[in-house]
């Protein structure tokens, strides 16, 4: 059983947060519903609308969380709300009035990317001379470093994951199609205690070469290499893992999709053996992109390496040239190179990897080879 974060967790946060912003040069946070405001409070709207909700950390002062008031009852239900001052304004009144009582009007803020553009632009009307950064940019270690509570259920989310790839290949892929697949994963991924899924690639064939294929009504054929990339959140932090199977019944597979599957499988190893503090997370791709290009198919590793994971299974930091943010231990993303053949197929292999003291730690763990699906 997985304890939810206690109020003490969400207090630490908050005051890691405003450290981290002042050390930037800030005045202090706005924070919109999205990631930053559930790792902050657990607190997730049930409808993000219009109506202005807002973190608000500041300086000497305890953190306020401005609600609409018909939804301060289910704000005050969050975890973290023992941590937080609420105001809430109704229905007809200025929603930026109590955040321009609390902002210094000539202060320069950290606000969340989720923030909508409306809110922004009221912020600004209210205080003209305000100005804002993104918060990710601002503070790009906030989330992407992880406490041991959260590596905790990163880790059981990518073994629920991994459990469902095991049993998918159990499963027929013969005669059914890519939605049926991707229909039996979700289940699986439930089954395994995900609250929800996020997507449930399955790239049979031609489809395979499209990293961000979904699942459509193609019908699976012996022959066929197929793309599985599966992942959601469990206990609110994500899973996110690829294999790339073969559909043949008696386990044989054609030369070249042998040896492009095991061009991906030595650039998904040669990345996470380079993992350890310090390096650039560009540093990642690199690694990858040098073992594809070296076997001749550079052009067609066409997606960049990885990106970051937590309370959602997408997120900064990301592995691709130009990011120079350095690897520190509890950060948490993908290595997920591929080969994206046009017209015929695609390969793809998928971990979750953290920084640990000296080196990485997989989340995924399922075999790399290559395996053959009836
Ligand atoms: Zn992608
Ligand atoms: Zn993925
Ligand atoms: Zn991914």
């Amino acid at each position: 059983m997985t304890e939810p974060f206690t109020v003490e967790e969400y207090t630490a946060r908050i005051r890691r947060a405003a450290e981290s912003a002042r050390a930037a040069g800030l005045a202090g946070l706005v924070v919109t519903p999205g990631p930053d405001l559930v790792y902050l409070t657990g607190y997730q709207p049930t409808a993000v609308t219009e109506r202005l909700t807002a973190l608000l950390v500041t300086p000497n002062a305890d953190p306020l969380l401005v609600v609409p008031r018909l939804e301060r009852p289910d704000a005050e239900r969050a975890a973290g709300a023992g941590a937080l001052r609420m105001a809430d304004w109704a229905d007809g009144d200025n929603p930026y009035r109590l955040p321009a009582e609390r902002l210094d009007p000539q202060g320069r803020y950290g606000i969340s990317d989720s923030a909508w553009a409306m809110h922004l632009l009221g912020l600004q009307q209210e205080l003209p001379d305000s100005r804002y950064r993104s918060l990710t940019e601002a503070l790009p270690m906030l989330r992407a470093v992880k406490d041991a509570g959260e590596l905790d259920r990163l880790a059981a989310a990518g073994a629920a994951a991994d459990a469902a790839y095991e049993e998918i290949l159990e499963m027929r892929f013969a005669g059914r199609t890519e939605r049926e697949v991707a229909a039996d994963l979700a289940a699986l991924l439930l089954a395994h205690g995900h609250s929800q899924v996020d997507f449930t690639v399955v790239g049979s064939g031609p489809n395979g070469a499209n990293p961000h294929h979904e699942a459509d009504d193609r019908r699976i054929e012996p022959g066929d290499t197929v793309v599985l990339d599966f992942g959601g959140l469990k206990h609110g932090y994500g899973s996110d893992t690829t294999r790339t199977v073969h559909v043949s019944a008696d386990g044989s597979v054609p030369d070249q999709v042998r040896e492009v599957h095991e061009v991906v499988r030595r650039a998904q190893q040669a990345a996470f053996e380079a993992v350890r503090p310090g390096i650039a997370c560009q540093e990642v791709d690199r690694v990858a992109r040098a073992v594809i290009t070296e076997a001749g198919y550079g052009e067609y590793f066409i997606h960049r390496t990885g990106h970051g994971i937590g309370v959602t299974t997408h997120e900064p930091p990301y592995m691709v040239e130009g990011e120079q943010l350095p690897l520190v231990p509890g950060m948490c993303f993908s290595i997920e190179p591929g080969i994206y053949l046009p017209g015929r197929f695609g390969v793809r292999i998928e971990d979750i990897v953290t920084v640990t003291g000296d080196g990485g730690r997989r989340f995924n763990n399922t075999p790399r080879e290559l395996a053959t699906v009836s």
